[in-house]
């Protein structure tokens, strides 16, 4: 079920209709998508939800940048970033992770898909966007 709020669209100040679809992309996922039921980073989750709109190229002006924010699990744009950095070293890294919290989660899952813990990840994520 999936509910858009017509006084923030009548509030939106842009194209309503671009608007109303990056926010389907983004409601969508969270149709589709495995929470660990539960156990997964709300963080995460809508981390999802934001690379899904960031991969159909309907993300904002204001969408983070590549090495944007302080946690792996800060959430939303900042999420699917590196959510991003990790599918360029796994191919398919997020779909596989969905898959993998389909009835629990572990942060131990990103390192069954790189090889890598999801600090070690971070670490070079942020070392490599310099900031
Ligand atoms: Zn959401």
């Amino acid at each position: 079920m999936i509910n858009v709020s017509s006084i923030y669209l009548n509030g939106y100040d842009g194209d309503v209709k671009w608007e109303f679809t990056s926010l389907l992309y983004h409601e969508m996922t969270h149709v589709f998508q495995w929470n660990g039921e539960g156990q997964a980073p709300t963080g995460l989750v809508e981390g999802v939800a934001d690379y899904t709109i960031l991969r159909a190229d309907y993300y904002p002006p204001a969408f983070a940048k590549p090495g944007d924010g302080d946690r792996w699990d800060q959430g939303y744009d900042f999420t699917a970033r590196f959510l991003e950095y990790c599918d360029g070293i796994v191919s398919g890294f997020v779909g596989e992770l969905n898959k993998k919290m389909r009835y629990s989660f572990d942060v131990k899952y990103f390192e069954d898909l790189t090889g890598k813990s999801v600090d070690q990840l971070w670490n070079e994520y942020k070392a490599q966007y310099g900031n």
